[in-house]
This record gives C-alpha cells, structure tokens and sequence, in this order.
C-alpha cells in the first residue's frame, strides 16, 4: 500500500482534518516534554472513538506501518515521540475525552483515554469523591498516558500508582480487535491479568481506549506542612513518626533539597517559599488528610510536628493557615522540574531506593558526584515516603547546558544507576524506559524477566508495529 493510499485510508476513518501531515500542525506532537526527542512522523492521526481507533490500527496493520499512541505528551521518558524515518504514524487520543459514566455508589468512574487526568480529578471531585492520582502535569497527562506508564506522583504513599486505581481497561490490540475490559469488578480471577498486563507497557502491547477507574471518599479535613530537616536521615526519621502516627491519613511526604527552592524562586518568584530556602540543607511537604474535622486533623498533626521538633527531627515548620497557603506549598514543589527546565538541559534520574537506605545512599552518591563534577548543582527530591527520588543533575550555572548533559549523561548515570540497583533499589521508578532507557533495562533487569518481556511482545505485536523500540530494543 502506498503512503497516499493509507492516508486516505486513515482520513475516510476518522475524517480529513483529523489527519495532520503539515510539518506545522505535527511539530508539537513530533517533539517530547524536555525537548528531548524530536521525530519525524507520516501522520498525526486523531481518532475520536474507539472504533476509529480499531480501524486506523487495522489499517495500519495491513500497510505494516508503525504506530506510537500518544495522549498528553508530557512523558519523560521519550516513549510517545516518533522515530525519524517519516514512517509511523502518531496516534493521538486527545480527541477521545468523554468522561463515559460515574458510578457514585460503585465508586466507579469510566473515563476515555484522552481524558486530561485533572478533568478526571473534577469529575470526581464534583461528585463529592476523589480520584486520588496527582502529578505536575496533571493539566495536560490523559488518563492514557498515566496508565500506559503506570504513573506515580504524589499520593502514591496512601492510595498507590496509576495501576493501583484502575478497575478495568478498553483497548485495541495490535492486530486491531477490541477488548472490552471495563470491569467494575474490585475481584476476578479469571486467568491471566491482562489489565494488569497493559498497564505500564507505554504503548508496546496495545492501544488503551478507556478506563474504569476507583474512587475515594474525600476527605473530611486536609492539612499541609512546610519542614525544615537537618538531614536526610531526620527526613527519614520523620517520615517514619508519621507513618507511625497518622497511618493512613499520611497522604503526602515529599522531599526537596534546598537547592531546589532556590531554583524556584529564580524562575516562579511570586511562588513564596514558607522558610527561607537557607533555614535548611533539606525541607519536607507533609500532607495529613482527616476523615473527621478540621479540628481533629489541626491537632494531629500538631502532636507529630511537636514530639518531631522536640526530638530534633524536624527544625522550622510552617502550617498552612489556609487553603490558599497549602496551594502555595503545592505549587512549590510541583514547579520544581519546571524550574529546572525553565533553568536549562539536566541530567534527569528517576530512582528508588528502599527507604531505609536512603540517607546512606544519597550521602555516598552526592560525594562522588561532587569529586567527579565539583560544579555540577544537585537537584534532588520527591517521593521519599515511596522511597522514590527525582536526583538531577543541573549543569553549572552559566554552563552551555546541552554540552553539559552531552558529555556528563553516560557517567552519571552509570553511577547513579548502579548505586541504585546494588542499594536493592530500581533505575526507573516512575518515568518509564520510553526510548531513554532501553540500554539500562537490557543491562539490569533480570535476564529470565527480560526473555519474558520479549515473549510477551512477540505473541502481542508479532508485527513489532506499537511503539517499535519503546520499553525493549529490536532483536
Ligand atoms: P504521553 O507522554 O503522551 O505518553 C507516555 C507513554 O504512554 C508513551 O509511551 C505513549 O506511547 C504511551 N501512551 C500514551 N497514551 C496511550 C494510550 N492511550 N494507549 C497506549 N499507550 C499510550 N510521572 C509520574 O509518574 N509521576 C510524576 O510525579 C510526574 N510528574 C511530572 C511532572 C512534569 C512537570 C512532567 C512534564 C511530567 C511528569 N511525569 C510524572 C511524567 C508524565 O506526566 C507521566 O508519565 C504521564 O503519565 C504521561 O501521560 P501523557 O498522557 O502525557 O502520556
Ligand atoms: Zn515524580
């Protein structure tokens, strides 16, 4: 099949002007989040419901062209950009965002996969409930996109990951088929888990269409902290008092070396910090949600922040007074990889390491860090209470940023990485492998896992046309 015909193919499917092939009208979808990766595709196509969806797969199948699924675009990890040959076709859900039913007494929203994940969030919230899932790009990241990576963020420490809020799933298969999965189901055990399967395969097994989605009870009472810590070790022992103390009404524990607030301030100044970023080498976001009262969740955390300053764990601590001021504390911490982009190319690492060693782990990788780049800004934080850190490294100020990221990238993250993976930790804890890392997961992961991986692509996509050379390299 020539490439016209498939064009016309793909228009007479989802209508003329949902196929976009002036270099115009495909820049912003042939370009990653970080400026990364830039593609050059055949086609931008933008089905509007899953049996367009089907049926542009179908075709594509028969003209063996290769397709990458692609929702917000705010991936890390290059999973959604195209290839450079002219020859794949992106495959855009954005026009799929019907939020499809909500089912308060199942606690039950069934969203279309180009749902923005902070429509998700309203759509629940309007209903009195929530859908906990919470990350930066929640403006932009569908909830697509979020279950094709098995996205984190910052709620994962009391209601999990993307996967842990998904019920069901709809999608096309490679071949073009249509698997209705949109359980409402909390049990069933009927043979292989392939909702499970899909989730977190960035796009390499299968099209995600929509989703059946679990929601929460809001909660009563919400409070926020701002914490100075001493160190990384006293952060840890705070989460730990905590955990202990609130349990589940933990909802949020996040990291953020002062480095990072600095950056902030530089780039967002009306973003005020509660502490001056000098109070402490480290701070920490504490997030306390209460099923009782307003009252009830005051005092609690009171009595944590309290016995926590008393044992020296905690230095200064700013309680949000309103929710205006908890939004700021937010906004903060979530402006941080903005920051950083705003401040240029970085070095970007997405570890986890078990909890317990992190202090050790940090304070052993930052010296040699330092040894090998004594300039070199480190821009760490995030999800300690996953025992999951964002660990950037920021060329020096002033420096030619992309000479920087260049020549540095390769050692880093060999250092960081296999620091990592020997502290029984994970190189890839939330972002994803996309494209960035192909080479580290051959390198790392287990070789029976990895001949498992493959095998299960080989019987999904024989062809090798979703996503080719996302998550696994050719063989
Ligand atoms: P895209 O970027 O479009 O795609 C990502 C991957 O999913 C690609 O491999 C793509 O092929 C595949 N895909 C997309 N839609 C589908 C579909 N419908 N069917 C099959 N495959 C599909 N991530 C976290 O986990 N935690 C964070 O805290 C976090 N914070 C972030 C903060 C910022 C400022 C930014 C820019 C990103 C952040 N991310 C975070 C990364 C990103 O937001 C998530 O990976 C998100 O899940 C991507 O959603 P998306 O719709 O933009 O997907
Ligand atoms: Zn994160």
């Amino acid at each position: 099949m020539s490439t016209q015909t498939l064009l016309g193919a793909l228009r007479a499917i989802v209508g003329t002007g949902h196929v976009l092939t002036a270099p115009a009208d495909v820049a912003g979808y042939a370009e990653d989040w970080r400026k990364r990766y830039r593609g050059a595709p055949l086609a931008v196509v933008l089905p509007g419901s899953t049996d367009e969806v089907a049926a542009v797969v179908r075709r594509c199948h028969a003209a063996r062209a290769a397709i990458v699924p692609q929702g917000g675009n705010t991936g890390l990890a290059g999973g959604a950009t195209p290839d450079g040959s002219g020859t794949q076709i992106v495959l855009s859900l954005r026009r799929m965002r019907r939020i499809r039913s909500l089912d308060a007494a199942d606690r039950v929203l069934v969203a279309e996969a180009g749902v923005v994940l902070a429509e998700a969030q309203r759509a629940a919230r309007e209903a009195g409930l929530l859908f906990p899932l919470s990350l930066a790009a929640e403006g932009s990241a569908t909830i697509g996109g979020v279950l094709a990576t098995n996205a984190g963020g910052t709620a994962v420490l009391r209601y999990g990951n993307a996967r842990a809020l998904c019920l069901g799933l709809e999608a096309v298969t490679a071949q073009g088929a249509v698997w209705h999965g949109l359980s409402a189901l909390r049990k069933d055990n009927t043979g292989y888990d392939l909702r499970d399967l899909l989730i977190g395969s960035e796009g390499t097994l299968g099209i995600l269409t929509a989703a059946s989605l679990a929601l929460f009870p809001q909660p009563a009472a919400r409070r926020t902290a701002w914490v100075a810590v001493p160190d990384l070790a006293q952060a840890v022992a705070l989460l730990g008092r905590a955990r202990d103390a609130l349990d589940a009404g933990l909802t949020g524990f996040e990291l953020m070396g002062a480095p990072c607030i600095e950056l902030v301030a530089r780039h967002f100044p009306a973003l005020r910090a509660p502490l001056p970023a000098g109070a402490a080498p480290w701070f920490v976001l504490l997030e306390l949600s209460d099923s009782e009262s307003e009252a009830h969740a005051q005092e609690r955390l009171e009595a944590v922040l309290g016995a926590a300053l008393e044992a020296g764990v905690a230095g200064d601590c700013a309680v949000a007074a309103s929710l205006a001021h908890s939004e700021t504390m937010w906004a903060i911490r979530e402006h941080i990889p903005l920051a950083q982009a705003a401040e240029g190319l970085n070095i970007k690492h997405d570890l986890a390491v078990p909890v317990s060693r992190m202090a050790g782990f940090v304070a052993d990788t930052a010296a040699r860090l330092q040894r090998l780049l004594p300039e070199a800004r480190l821009i760490v934080f995030g999800h300690l209470g996953d025992g999951n850190l964002h660990y950037n490294v920021q060329a020096p100020s002033g420096a030619d940023s992309e000479a920087f990221r260049t020549r540095w990238e390769g050692p880093c993250n060999a250092l960081l990485h296999e620091a990592a993976v020997a502290a029984g930790g994970s190189f890839s804890a939330e972002h994803g492998i996309g494209m960035l890392k192909t080479g580290e997961l051959a390198r790392f992961k287990d070789p029976a896992a990895l001949a498992l991986m493959r095998g299960v692509k080989q019987a999904l996509d024989p062809q090798g046309l979703l996503n080719p050379g996302k998550v696994l390299t050719a063989v």
